[in-house]
């Protein structure tokens, strides 16, 4: 039986890892992390992520061929096929702070892969990583000093949160980039066996190593630039009259260009894309191309100023002053179909209305009091450092209210702020909502969800991203 070990159970190896026990019965799969609380969510009927179904591939498996374990070192020792799925933030300190990824749990996870092993492995990165991470690891995995062979193969996942399930029964394709020589063209078989097991093989690619690396931060470079390419389009749209729905659905009918990805919103968020880019900007800087650098940075600069453009539209419109009126917050996670905030455009907002001295009423359908809170602390962000064209507002000092229902949150409120697309904020009862509302009252759509012109019926001064304004 073919053993594979996950490092890291997190949004893409418990995900990633269930999938390959499902479709592989006949392969134990043993995700590991030193999170004890992770693993005891993977164990229990709660799991510590929410994916739409997650929970059915998950109970098929468990305790069959899928484990979760804390024992990171036993699983790691005895596994034919390590995958490694830590997290690679960005750096905050030192060489590269700001940009760079910081390796630090790749390359401990590297050397206790080195520590623990006694027999040959596949060593596959699973995280995303900075082109060229493949050669240091080797160096660290050469050094085990007792004669164990390593391959590193790189498989970067490109599954999407939220869709991650469907993502990885039907994926796009699959990327796996090895070194060119007998035994890494060897560790390529080995692994695009296993995902022949339910990938077509026209789907799954193989590449060299450094193409691997680099097409992963590559994908996520050009689907964060649509997003801020339309949202620079809808900033002219507000002011010139001109849709940005009707200008998206123009353009993406050009089959060049195509449809998907071109809904402008608040802006991107995640703990991907802006990452991922801002590594992509370092490596170009350490590679002596400072112009290639400067054209990804405004990528994540036209989302700072989506984000702040947002906070000032909304303020400007409310007379110039949100101070001590209720802001109902609708949605602070990323995106719909997910409980993960990180990097969300809710963290700015929410902020800059604070700034304002907002009085903010927050409710998301998966996230908890404590995740916003979190979010929410001041340490979170640089101020003496900010990334932001423009920053939006100041660090929060007022107490935030997370309620359980939306109507809840908009009770008194001055204006609704939609910030992510959840399924059933498209139909709540907004003639309830207005009832409850002080006025006049205001939604504003970051999302471009609702239906501004019923919305406008009921009563509602209504923005919407890249939409031509209310009077
Ligand atoms: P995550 O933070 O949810 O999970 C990472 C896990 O690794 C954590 O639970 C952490 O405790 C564990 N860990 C860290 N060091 C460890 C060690 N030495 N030993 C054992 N466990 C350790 O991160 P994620 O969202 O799953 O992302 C993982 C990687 O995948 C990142 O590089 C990310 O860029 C990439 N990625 C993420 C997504 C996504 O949508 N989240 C999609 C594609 C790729």
């Amino acid at each position: 039986m073919v053993k594979i070990c996950c490092i890291g159970a997190g949004y893409v190896g418990g995900p990633t890892m269930a999938v390959i026990a499902l479709k592989c019965p006949d392969v134990e799969v043993v995700v590991v992390d030193i999170s004890e609380a992770r693993i005891a969510g993977w164990n229990s009927e709660r799991l510590p992520i929410y994916e739409p179904g997650l929970d059915d591939v998950v109970r098929q498996c468990r305790g069959r061929n899928l484990f979760f374990s804390t024992d990171v070192q036993r699983y790691v020792g005895e596994a034919d096929i390590v995958f490694v799925s830590v997290n690679t933030p960005t750096k905050t300190r030192g060489l590269g702070a700001g940009k760079a990824a910081d390796l630090t749990y790749w390359e401990s996870a590297a050397r206790m892969i080195a520590d623990v092993s006694r027999s040959d492995k596949i060593v596959v990165e699973k995280s995303t990583v900075p082109v060229k991470t493949a050669e240091a690891i080797e160096k660290i995995l050469a050094h085990n000093g007792r004669g164990v062979r390593y391959q590193i193969l790189s498989n970067p996942e490109f599954l999407a949160e939220g869709t991650a399930v469907q993502d990885l029964f039907v994926p796009d394709r699959v990327l796996i980039g090895g070194r060119e020589t007998p035994e890494g063209q060897a560790a390529v078989k080995v692994l695009k066996d296993v995902y022949a097991r339910w990938v077509p093989e026209d789907r799954i690619i193989t590449t060299n190593l450094w193409s691997a690396e680099l097409s992963k931060l590559a994908a996520n470079a050009f689907l964060a630039q649509r997003i801020s390419s339309v949202n620079a389009i809808s900033a002219l749209c507000e002011a010139t009259g001109a849709d940005v729905t009707e200008v998206a659905c123009s353009i993406g009918k050009d089959s060049r260009i195509g449809p998907r990805f071109l809904s402008a919103s608040v802006g991107f968020g995640g703990s991907c894309f802006q990452k991922d880019i801002l590594n992509l900007v370092y490596i170009c800087e350490c590679y002596g191309l400072p112009e290639v650098a400067d054209y990804w940075r405004q990528v994540i600069g036209i989302n700072d100023y989506q984000k702040s453009r947002f906070v000032n539209r909304v303020v400007s419109s409310m007379f110039n002053t949100v101070a001590g009126k209720k802001v109902a917050v609708l949605g602070f996670a990323f995106k719909k179909d997910t409980g993960d905030t990180r990097e969300t455009p809710a963290i700015d907002v929410c902020r800059g209305l604070l700034g304002d001295k907002a009085v903010v009423s927050i409710y998301d359908p998966q996230v908890t009091e404590e995740q916003v809170r979190r979010d929410l602390a001041m340490n979170k962000f640089d101020w003496d450092h900010p990334r932001h064209l423009q920053p939006v507002g100041e660090p929060a000092d007022q107490p935030v209210a997370v309620t359980s229902d939306a109507y809840e949150a908009a009770r008194d409120a001055h204006a609704v702020c939609i910030l992510t697309e959840w399924e059933e904020f498209r139909s709540l009862d907004y003639r309830r909502m207005y009832d409850i509302m002080q006025k006049p009252a205001f939604v504003f759509d970051g999302r471009n969800i609702v239906d501004a012109e019923k919305l406008r019926d009921i009563g509602f001064i209504v923005y919407a991203i890249g939409k031509p304004l209310d009077q």
